[in-house]
């Protein structure tokens, strides 16, 4: 099925991302990060692919393959083009298709850290929306595209960003999973914007519990994320005790999602890091939030 059906069905979609186990471990370690997801009900589980600017062939498509085909939960495919050559992306389309996959987050990834790489690459599709272009030509696939309520890194300008994101979305986009955010606030503005210029596909809204001291550099060196004083407060108190600050962390995410599903956003898509743990308890703090309104007939 295609996911983008799913936000006509429910009031807010809740979903997952995972990613392949690193080369080094078997494939099989997945297992335990899905065993323990799938309870938890999710509307889809997402797969990276090669984040980071990574070109090794990695093993998204066996991972969605294995969420769809032996857990039955919808997957939605990670695909990013720089650093793949048009000929290997139909390669994995085709993967894709034999796997019964229909659902493909369309990205242009991160640039390598090859020194030798060279873009644009006429080889290559050079904007997610090239991507999604492409994909869409065979319409067996629903696709998927990311937007950036604090505005992408590399981009000029807000204004910029969103004018390439609306064309992104009338190239067949089908809905959009944003970056990560700790201010809620950013995202409303972000919203508006994206109304007035008329996206109106479904916007999902990614959330990152923070649970470890390296997260947070890590998220502060990629998207430079924006982290509230509120949020500080937190990580300067509990950073040097691990149990408390994944405990803040979660309350932190937890009240978040509350106030996103309550402003009526279209979904929740939980960067799990592979922890299910955490997943497990956020979607326990907000169940009774979620099935109330999934189950209420009233207006959104
Ligand atoms: P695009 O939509 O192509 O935008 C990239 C930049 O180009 C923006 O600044 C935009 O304003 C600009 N732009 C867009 N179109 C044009 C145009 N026609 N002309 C000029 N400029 C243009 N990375 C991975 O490697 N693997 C993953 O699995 C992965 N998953 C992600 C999931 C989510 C939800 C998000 C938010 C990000 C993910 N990323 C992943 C990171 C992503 O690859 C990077 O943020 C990357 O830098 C941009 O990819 P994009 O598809 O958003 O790019």
């Amino acid at each position: 099925m295609f996911i983008k059906d799913l936000f006509s069905q429910k009031k807010t979609v809740i979903s997952f991302e995972i990613f392949p186990p690193k080369k080094d471990t078997s494939i099989d370690s997945i297992y335990k990060t899905i065993d323990a997801l799938a309870p938890l009900n999710p509307d889809y589980i997402s797969v990276t692919y090669g984040a980071g600017g990574s070109t090794s062939k990695n093993s998204t498509v066996e991972i969605a393959s294995i969420i769809k085909n032996k857990y039955n939960i919808e997957a939605l495919a990670h695909l990013t083009c720089i650093a793949s050559t048009k000929e290997d992306i139909n390669i994995i389309l085709q993967q894709l298709k034999e796997n019964n996959i229909q659902n493909i987050l369309a990205l242009r990834g991160d640039f390598p850290q090859d020194p030798d790489f060279k873009f644009p690459n006429p080889l290559h599709f050079t904007h997610a929306i090239d991507l999604v272009q492409h994909i869409k030509k065979d319409n067996y696939f629903s696709v998927a595209g990311t937007c950036y309520p604090e505005g992408h890194i590399e981009a000029k300008s807000m204004k910029d960003d969103i004018v390439y994101l609306k064309r992104k979305v009338d190239a067949g986009t089908d809905f959009l999973i944003t970056q990560l955010f700790f201010d809620n606030n950013l995202f409303y503005s972000f919203k508006e914007k994206t109304d007035i210029i008329g996206i109106d596909v479904p916007i999902e809204v990614g959330v990152m519990p923070v649970i470890n001291s390296n997260q947070i550099r890590r998220i502060a060196s990629l998207c430079g994320a924006h982290i509230p004083e509120k949020f500080v407060k937190i990580l300067d108190r509990y950073i040097d005790n691990k149990e408390a600050l994944k405990d803040a962390g979660i309350a932190y995410a937890t009240e978040q999602i509350i106030d996103l599903i309550s402003s009526g956003v279209s979904g929740i898509h939980i960067y799990t890091m592979n922890n299910p743990e955490v997943a497990e308890k956020i979607v326990h703090n907000i169940s009774s939030i979620v099935t109330a309104l999934n189950n209420s007939n009233g207006e959104k």
